[in-house]
């Protein structure tokens, strides 16, 4: 298979589109087989479910090339089974994880001239997401859905060293309690969007977002989850029902524990003791882990011993652990790594 002709070492995060895209349908309570397609544009209802009421659920992950040369993804049944609890949350019909991680692996194969070669540091991402597409007018779940994925290589998130990045303290709340922030909704970013905007314009990098009822208590960011690293040593991550379970930190936390012989904890993390910590950084797909170097909590500044200008070493360790794991020059737990 001949690779496209992209420049993948100066990719950045953009839509590219890629030659196949996966499609099924959900009508009269059942779903059909699904298929692949080279039509990447949708054609729904002006009164789709989607459109009306934001009935839309997503998931993220990433397809590479192993060192030795394979087409892998990471724990795609995770990111299926999260998928089937977002469904649930939102009353939409799941997609059953079997079919989803068999639909991811068809999808990436279709496309495997844009998986970026191993070493380019860029990769396939994936993005699974269905939607409600037949039309509501009286708020109710649709009737019918439809579930894609379509992919698009992303450059390397680190371009030239980790940069420590400056989060502030935010005023506006992420989740609340009972509500839907434990799920891949995008209605969780469209009320984050003017948070970032403004986070932005005032010079930070992200959000960090307190628990909705006493704002005493670090949840994560806008599409992140916190790590942090105590003063003798152990890795922390918070814990609450209103933060999306992110399968980086899952994965992190046991990487800690079973390859660094650290130990690792997931429990409430209150603002007051962000001033002990040693490191910090934030878990997700995109980055595996981003360092932070600085909590700004209205206009008090929190500084990490790790600084602002490299990354801490444990983050690193869990870093270049987990990377390695995923590239395959580490040996991995069973099951973490899929071929395609
Ligand atoms: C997707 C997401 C994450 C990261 O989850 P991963 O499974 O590690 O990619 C964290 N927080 C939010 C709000 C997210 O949407």
């Amino acid at each position: 298979m001949e690779k496209k002709s992209i420049d993948w070492e100066n990719l950045g995060f953009g839509y590219i589109k890629t030659d196949y895209r996966f499609v099924s349908n959900y009508k009269n309570g059942a779903w059909d087989e699904g298929s692949l397609t080279e039509d990447a544009n949708v054609v729904i209802s002006e009164c789709a479910g989607v459109l009306q009421y934001a009935q839309t659920i997503f998931e993220g992950m990433k397809a590479y090339t192993t060192a030795d040369g394979r087409i892998v993804t990471f724990r795609p049944d995770l990111n299926g089974e999260r998928m089937e609890q977002s469904a649930e949350r939102l009353e939409m019909p799941a997609f059953p994880k079997d079919k989803f991680v068999e639909a991811v692996r068809r999808t990436v194969k279709a496309n495997a001239a844009y998986v970026p070669p191993y070493g380019s540091g860029a990769t396939l991402y994936v993005r699974p997401y269905m939607f409600g597409s037949s039309p509501v007018i009286g708020v109710k779940p649709a009737d019918e859905y439809q579930f894609r994925i379509f992919t698009t290589p992303v450059g390397p998130y680190f371009k030239g060293g980790f940069k420590p990045l400056t989060i502030r303290i935010s005023d506006f709340d992420r989740a609340a309690p009972r509500g839907t922030g434990h799920i891949k909704a995008g209605l969780n970013y469209a009320m984050s969007l003017h948070a970032i905007v403004d986070a932005h314009n005032q010079g930070y990098d992200e959000n960090m977002y307190l628990d909705a009822a006493t704002r005493t208590r670090v949840e994560e960011t806008g599409g992140a989850n916190f790590l942090f690293v105590t003063k003798d040593g152990k890795v922390v991550t918070p814990k609450s029902d209103s933060i999306l379970p992110s399968i980086t930190r899952r994965s992190l936390i046991q990487v800690a524990r079973e390859y660094l012989g650290m130990e690792a904890e997931e429990r409430e993390v209150y603002v007051d003791e962000l001033k002990d910590f040693a490191e910090c950084g934030l878990c997700g797909t995109a980055a595996v882990i981003s360092p932070v170097g600085k909590v700004v909590d209205h206009g008090k500044e929190i500084c990490f011993p790790s600084g602002m200008t490299e990354i801490g070493p444990v983050t690193k360790k869990l870093y270049d652990t987990l990377t390695g794991i995923q590239m395959g020059t580490i040996k991995a737990p069973e099951g973490w790594v899929v071929e395609v």
